[in-house]
């Protein structure tokens, strides 16, 4: 049976269509799939949070990949969840200097959103980009230290100076999951990851958090990181790094 055929198949019994351009078929067909970016660049936020660590992302949030990271959280859709978790590894393998563990922490969600959702895509997404990273030979881990405190609002609808008032102290660190991992005597390094980076004050909170619990952190990784307005042809995505020895299977 030729792709064509199955796919069209598939999409009889399953009713799926890429969420990139519609093809029937796979939620990401082929032809989509193999024009997502392979690197990552560092995406620093217009104007940046003051002291954020260098955050990195795989692509623009645009196009495919916007489609992509919207397909999984609002709709559910898991079968997103392996092309999203290539995109974050890169952005967290791509130029990581040798050395020490690395430790991925997912940015948390509302626990409200969580509930309505039935599902926490970042940490889906984390869990399996820690994974396949594992698999090309980084030492790595994923853990859940992040917890939100309540009365935290959607940011949606938000500008950056709201964004940043609503989020300033609205993280802590879970002290037993530090402590039961023995985080601090193995000195790891640790990477903030989310799904999409906009103004850079969700991951400059947790940044915060785990700095004052007395943990490294080396960098924000994020599968796409919205475009700058004054300068959208720096965007992420035009100038790759490199991830060598990972996905190369
Ligand atoms: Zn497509």
């Amino acid at each position: 049976m030729t792709e064509t055929v199955r796919d069209g198949a598939l999409d009889l019994l399953l009713g799926g269509v890429c969420v990139g351009c519609g093809r029937p078929g796979r939620l990401v067909c082929p032809v989509c799939l193999a024009e997502l970016p392979e690197g990552a660049a560092p995406a620093w936020p217009t104007p940046t949070p003051a002291g954020l660590v260098e955050p990195w992302a795989a692509s623009a949030y645009a196009g495919t990949v916007r489609a992509m990271v919207l397909g999984l959280k609002e709709r559910g859709l898991l079968g997103l969840a392996s092309p999203l978790a290539r995109l974050l590894a890169a952005a967290v393998a791509c130029d990581l200097p040798r050395g020490r563990p690395v430790v991925l922490v997912p940015v948390p969600s509302r626990p409200a959103t969580v509930r309505a959702r039935g599902h926490d895509p970042t940490h889906t997404i984390t869990a399996r980009a820690a994974r396949g990273l594992t698999r090309g030979g980084l030492d790595v881990e994923v853990r859940r230290l992040l917890r939100q405190r309540s009365g935290v609002l959607d940011q949606a609808g938000l500008d950056a100076a709201g964004r940043a008032v609503n989020l300033s102290g609205s993280m802590r660190v879970s002290e037993t999951a530090v402590r039961r991992s023995r985080l601090r005597l193995r000195r790891v390094r640790l990477v903030v990851c989310d799904d999409v980076l906009t103004t850079g004050s969700t991951a400059r909170e947790a940044q915060r958090a785990l700095e004052e619990a007395g943990l490294e952190v080396i960098r924000v990784a994020t599968v796409a990181a919205t475009r700058r307005r004054d300068r959208a042809d720096t965007a992420p995505g035009t100038t790759p790094g490199t991830t060598p020895g990972l996905w190369s299977s």
